[in-house]
């Protein structure tokens, strides 16, 4: 039977790391605050922002909406940013996205303080990963990942990874941290040839496509730990990762669910990046 890595734990040891860390900010009189940023009412960005809010409500930090029109330009959203920036009391932003297509997504990335930067969203965060810097603020999800893959004590040094995606937001940073902790790591995606071999050949595989149980024994040993970062509903309308779980569990050595995955630690990640953050103030 598999080790099923859940993302409930990695995420309550990463909250009480942050009790602490609250506890001591406190002494100094800092409390930690994020700022959100929502153009309009999309029902999935507000829904996000009412477990964000309880979830920082349990840890002690304090949260300020900002709510503007949808039709708002880049140049007032520009001026929205530097106000935060510039409020001690913020310590970290967060930007609901994707914006309406009439803002220019470029300019407001670049327009946040890269200390206030708590989702990533500043190509110089982006840019540290890749430069080997890992002590800034890492995208949430190839981050939560890697946190999984700790807390489990996996390891991963000399191991065969292999990682199948190339995107900016989950592939290509997960590269990186895998290679900082001295990974040897293979990269597939869409023109990947012999797939199955490569996964069924490496220690550690990381999926992220989005098409709901793809992976099915067949790609895997039973020695293989197994990442799945993919989001998607079955044929069913159910929430599934890209791996046929069901199938795998016992036929794999480790395994995260999905959802209570990857998932399940990415939020508490943005949250223990406000705290991080007011340590900068
Ligand atoms: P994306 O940009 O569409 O990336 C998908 C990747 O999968 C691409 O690199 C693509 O290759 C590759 N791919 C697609 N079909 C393939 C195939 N048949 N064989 C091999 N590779 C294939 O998507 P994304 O934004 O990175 O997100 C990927 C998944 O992660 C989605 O399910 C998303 O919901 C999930 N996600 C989860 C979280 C979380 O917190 N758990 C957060 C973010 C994203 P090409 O580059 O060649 O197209």
């Amino acid at each position: 039977m598999a080790e099923i890595l859940r993302g409930k734990a990695v995420a309550q040891s990463i909250k009480e790391q942050m009790l602490r860390d609250v506890e001591e900010l406190g002494k100094e009189g800092k409390v930690p605050k994020l700022g959100i940023v929502r153009l309009g009412n999309n029902a999935g960005d507000i829904s996000y922002e009412k477990s964000l809010i309880k979830n920082c409500e349990e840890i002690g930090i304090e949260v300020e909406v900002f709510e503007r029109e949808v039709e708002m330009t880049t140049e007032e959203l520009v001026a929205l940013m530097d106000e935060l920036n510039n409020n001690d009391k913020i310590s970290g932003i967060l930007v609901f996205r994707p914006l309406p297509k009439h803002i220019d997504e470029d300019i407001i990335m670049s327009s946040i303080n890269p200390n206030k930067d708590v989702d990533c969203m500043h190509p110089l965060n982006l840019e540290r990963i890749f430069e080997g810097d890992m002590s800034g603020f890492a995208p949430g999800t190839p981050k939560a990942a890697m946190e999984i893959l700790k807390y489990y004590n996996v390891e991963l040094e000399g191991k065969d990874v292999v990682v199948v995606n190339r995107s900016m937001v989950v592939g290509k940073p997960l590269v990186m941290m895998l290679l900082e902790e001295n990974a040897t790591v293979t990269v597939c995606h869409s023109r990947t040839q012999n797939l199955q071999e490569k996964t069924k050949n490496a220690d550690v595989v990381c999926v992220a496509l989005g098409v709901p149980k793809f992976f099915t024994e067949e790609f895997f040993n039973e020695d293989s730990v197994i990442i799945d970062i993919g989001v998607s509903r079955d044929a069913e309308g159910k929430l599934s990762g890209d791996t046929d779980y069901d199938n795998l569990e016992d036929k794999v050595k480790m395994i995260t669910p999905v959802p209570g995955g990857v998932g399940a630690v990415t939020t508490t990640l943005l949250l223990s990046h406000v705290v991080q953050a007011a340590k900068l103030i």
